[in-house]
């Protein structure tokens, strides 16, 4: 079986040969097609940090394990990361944290969780835009199968892994259609998981706790930003941020590394912990479907680790044994292949794990019912007095399908009634809605409303329509409407 391999920077080499050293002692019978990204890419004049005919070679083997690479600072390059998780349609970010109790320090000795995070959508879309002279937006997208998708994985991998609960964490107290879908289809898709333990909590009370009762949680499923920033706090809690590795799951695709960086300060030493990146390699051997590999390797490492042969970034007189080099670890591992950890806890792994394949619903086209429309204005007027906005808008209108049923400032509901204290902007979002329920709105009403608006002098900058989809209200209300 092939796959592709990238040495990266820095440390990157020399993890890597450590890394497929192992994976060749273990009889993973792997072949690798080795592709160049990183530094040398982008200082060639490729601002994406991957050649064009490696993306072919990715395609065709469809499995990636990378490692890290040093991004040049400044100069307009993307992230490489970013792009493939992109491009390639990569779903799911998995990170496994855990506490390597009486070998390595941690807080929290019976921590072992692990953070399964949305990685295409929320608010990473990256579509952002300066809409007046004092506001700018970033739009958060959340799809219906995007979110099905990563649920059914997180479900799916607590099956598969034996984990007992999974959490889901929101902000839909305040966020009540996107993270409100995302709950609720959580909700539904747990029902089919009699097995599997579930709860909910709003991302900020459950970053606290993840930094103060770690050992509570078990699979935690939760939106892209807030999965960036809690995998982060949950590796950093265990105290093996070197220790780490991670998986990037798509349908068709999966890219494997450590979570840390190319670590230049140290690069060439030999001084590198190759850990996160076996662990890496070891997540990748699930996916390939070879359960029995990752349980010897992943085993091995931990009766390495339990033994005292510790990289320089990890030892410590009265945990460790032997201080030792990159490679020298690797000979280490080999030579425990076999073996089985007896303070830390041997893993286990069925050997008919079938790697994790997801299938969404068909989403068919709902029904849309026009209500009305958001017009989103910059206006500069007298700031502390809403209310001539209100009345003047009130009065161009009136003679159209529509009233103005409200206008608020970055959300907080102005007018009517609105409260002298608030402070406001020159970003006014006025709400208009159809005069008779019973009349059918259409896209040229829309526009016939804009342009009474634009003539009568003020500056558009966006419009949201307002529907009924399916019979339900699919916009959110002002605060105080
Ligand atoms: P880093 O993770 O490379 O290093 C932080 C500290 O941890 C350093 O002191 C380093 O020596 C140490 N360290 C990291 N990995 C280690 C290991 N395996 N063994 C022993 N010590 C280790 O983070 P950084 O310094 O912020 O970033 C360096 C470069 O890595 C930057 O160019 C950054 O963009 C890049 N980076 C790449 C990735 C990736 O490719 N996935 C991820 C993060 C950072």
């Amino acid at each position: 079986m092939n796959i592709t391999v990238a040495y990266g920077d820095g440390i990157g080499p020399e993890i890597m040969t450590a890394t497929l050293k192992i994976l060749d002692a273990a009889g993973c019978n792997l072949k690798y097609d080795v592709i160049e990204i990183g530094e040398k890419i982008y200082l060639s004049g490729i601002k994406s940090g991957i050649a064009p005919e490696s993306w072919d070679i990715l395609r065709k083997n469809k499995v990636f394990l990378k490692a890290p690479i040093t991004t040049p600072q400044g100069g307009g390059y993307k992230s490489l990361n970013v792009t493939i998780r992109k491009s390639m349609g990569l779903f799911a970010s998995v990170r496994p944290s855990m506490a390597y109790t009486n070998v390595i320090h941690s807080h929290f000795p019976n921590m072992d969780l692990v953070v399964i995070r949305e990685n295409e959508e929320d608010l990473y879309a990256g579509i952002e835009h300066q809409q007046t002279g004092e506001v700018i937006q970033c739009l958060k997208l959340i799809s219906k199968p995007g979110t099905e998708k990563i649920i059914r994985y997180a479900f799916e991998y607590a099956r598969a892994y034996g984990r007992r609960k999974v959490t889901c964490m929101t902000k839909d107290n305040i966020m009540k259609l996107t993270d409100g879908y995302f709950h609720k289809t959580f909700n539904e898709i747990a029902k089919e998981y009699p097995e599997i333990e579930t709860n909910h909590m709003i991302i900020d009370i459950g970053t606290a706790r993840i930094a103060d009762y770690p050992e509570n949680f078990d699979v935690i499923v939760t939106l892209n930003l807030y999965g960036d920033i809690i995998s982060d706090v949950a590796a950093e809690v265990a105290g093996s941020v070197g220790l780490a590795g991670s998986a990037n799951i798509g349908d068709s695709f999966a890219m494997f590394e450590a979570i840390h960086g190319s670590a230049p300060d140290i690069a060439g030493q030999d001084k590198a912990n190759p850990s996160g990146l076996i662990n890496g390699a070891v997540m990748m051997l699930m996916h390939l479907g070879m359960p029995d590999k990752a349980e010897l390797i992943e085993n091995a490492l931990l009766k390495t680790l339990e033994d005292g042969y510790h990289t320089a970034d990890i030892y410590k007189e009265r945990t460790s044994r032997v201080r030792v080099g990159t490679q020298e670890f690797a000979e280490e591992v080999i030579k425990r292949l076999g073996k089985k950890p007896e303070i830390l806890k041997a893993v286990s792994y069925n050997p008919n794990y079938k790697p994790i394949r997801i299938k969404t619903k068909e989403y068919h086209k709902p029904k849309k019912d026009l209500q009305g429309i958001d017009i989103f204005l910059d206006w500069t007027g007298d700031s502390r007095n809403p209310n001539s906005l209100g009345n003047n808008l009130s009065l161009i209108v009136e003679n159209t399908k529509f009233y103005l049923k409200m206008i608020t400032n970055r959300g907080v509901k102005v007018y009517p009634d609105g409260f002298p204290e608030t402070f406001c902007t020159d970003h006014w979002r006025c709400r208009f809605k159809k005069k008779d329920e019973k009349l059918n709105l259409t896209n040229n009403d829309l526009l016939e409303l804009q342009k009474i608006i634009i003539s009568a002098g003020f500056e558009i900058i966006k419009t949201e329509n307002l529907y009924f989809i399916d019979g339900e209200a699919a916009f959110s209300l002002g605060q105080g409407e």
